[in-house]
């Protein structure tokens, strides 16, 4: 049995990042920048109007000045105007800033009266003028390698003139879900058989990555079953095995693992649940096989399968989200591995939730967030401690 950031250190040595690609930006959601974007354009690209209004010169401006109202600036497209002393140009939101202008005011604070207006307010100078470059200069970097690409990013992206970006790669997982006991949603359970809950977990996990695309196989717990469903599920970058990865006479994923030739590089990790949780390769695939208990599965998925796909996915950052938490009740962990409690975070406390037991699907159903505690350590209710999150 290796310990956890020993299993976690192996598996992300191992895997490394895929070719990066060019994609329209709409396909880039969520998807990690493949390289440092810098600016090319400054935002605003030109001075522009905060408001509708008049573009005028601030020194002008006293309460119960006069202005003479010699043309009009609509936003798209610069009519090249200029104010000088005692006039004002009426202009739009977004409009150029005509030359000579050095503040806009909002129509709300003059009264128009024919071709003349009369400011009712201070103006002060640069005031509701957008100034190139005060958002964004160029060269100044919008977008780091790795970083996850968001509807806010794309929209930046967009406001640069790009049509595409270049992101990580595609990562095809095969799922691989064993046991002779499993049968599928729709079909009548026979005595002693239990639905494939994994199979739409793993699934439903992977479609929360961008670029991860997945395809499943059942397979029963026999040897030639196995080496068939391993061997074309291999094609693909990732194999998750779900079961079978025990010590039973029915948990036959090590043994065939090895018999086809595959390197195991992990196998058993101090970790509760999921002490069984194996990592191998086979050719150019890697393999992670997960206990079949859900909570297990679920726990070394999070804790081992996702830093990796996000790694060959190009991402920075291959942490779980952590917040803290003030724990609501005593915890003692007297055992050997380290033990991923689930629990609810409400409002900032955390509590345990459900059966802790690896079976314990509703509990797994009804928690948000993951607590660490390391073999033998004991916390206090009331102590604050950083929890995982997922959602
Ligand atoms: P195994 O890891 O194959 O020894 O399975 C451990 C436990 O997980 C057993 O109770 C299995 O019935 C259960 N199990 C295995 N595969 C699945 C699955 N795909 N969905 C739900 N439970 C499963
Ligand atoms: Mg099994």
């Amino acid at each position: 049995m290796i310990s956890e950031e020993e299993a976690r250190g192996q598996i992300l040595e191992t895997v490394r990042p895929l070719a990066a690609r060019s994609v329209p930006l709409l396909e880039a959601l969520n998807c990690f920048a493949a390289h440092d974007y810098p600016a090319r354009l400054p935002l605003p690209n030109f001075d522009n109007s905060a408001m509708d209004g008049y573009a005028v010169i601030a020194s002008d401006c006293r309460p119960g000045a006069r202005l003479r109202i010699t043309g009009e600036q609509p936003a798209g497209l610069d009519r090249q105007l200029r104010v000088s002393s005692g006039a004002a140009v009426r202009i739009f939101t977004g409009a150029p800033i005509p030359e000579g202008a050095d503040a806009v005011v909002m129509q709300e604070e003059v009264t128009r009266d024919g071709d003349e207006i009369v400011v009712n307010a201070a103006v002060y100078p640069h005031q509701y003028i957008r100034e190139r470059g005060c958002d964004l200069a160029p060269g100044q970097k919008i977008l780091g390698a790795g970083e996850r690409i968001r509807a806010t990013t794309l929209a930046l992206l967009t406001s640069q003139g790009l049509e595409t970006v270049a992101v990580g790669g595609e990562v095809r997982a095969g799922i691989v879900s064993t046991g002779d006991e499993l049968a599928k949603p729709g079909e009548k359970l026979q005595p002693g058989q239990i639905y494939d809950s994994n199979s739409t977990l793993l699934q439903s996990l992977l479609r929360g990555f961008a670029g991860v695309f997945a395809s499943v196989q059942d397979c029963a717990d026999n040897r030639d079953a196995l080496r068939r469903a391993l061997t074309a599920a291999a094609k693909n970058q990732i194999v998750i095995v779900s079961g079978g990865v025990s010590v039973g006479e029915h948990d036959l994923v090590h043994s065939t693992m090895r018999s086809l030739g595959a390197r195991i590089d992990v196998w058993r990790v101090a970790i509760k649940p999921g002490k069984p949780f194996l990592f191998g390769r086979l050719g150019d695939c890697f393999i992670f096989g997960l206990p079949g208990n859900p909570v297990s599965a679920f726990v070394t998925f999070l804790q081992f399968v996702r830093p990796a796909i996000l790694k060959m996915s190009g991402a920075a950052k291959l942490e779980l989200p952590q917040s803290p938490a003030k724990l609501i009740v005593d915890l003692t962990n007297d055992g050997e591995r380290a033990h991923y409690l689930r629990g609810k975070l409400e409002r900032g406390n955390f509590a345990p939730i459900g059966r802790q037991e690896s079976h314990a699907i509703f509990g797994l159903s009804q928690s948000d967030a993951l607590l660490r505690l390391a073999a033998g350590e004991s916390l206090k209710a009331g102590s604050i401690v950083e929890v995982q999150t997922w959602d």
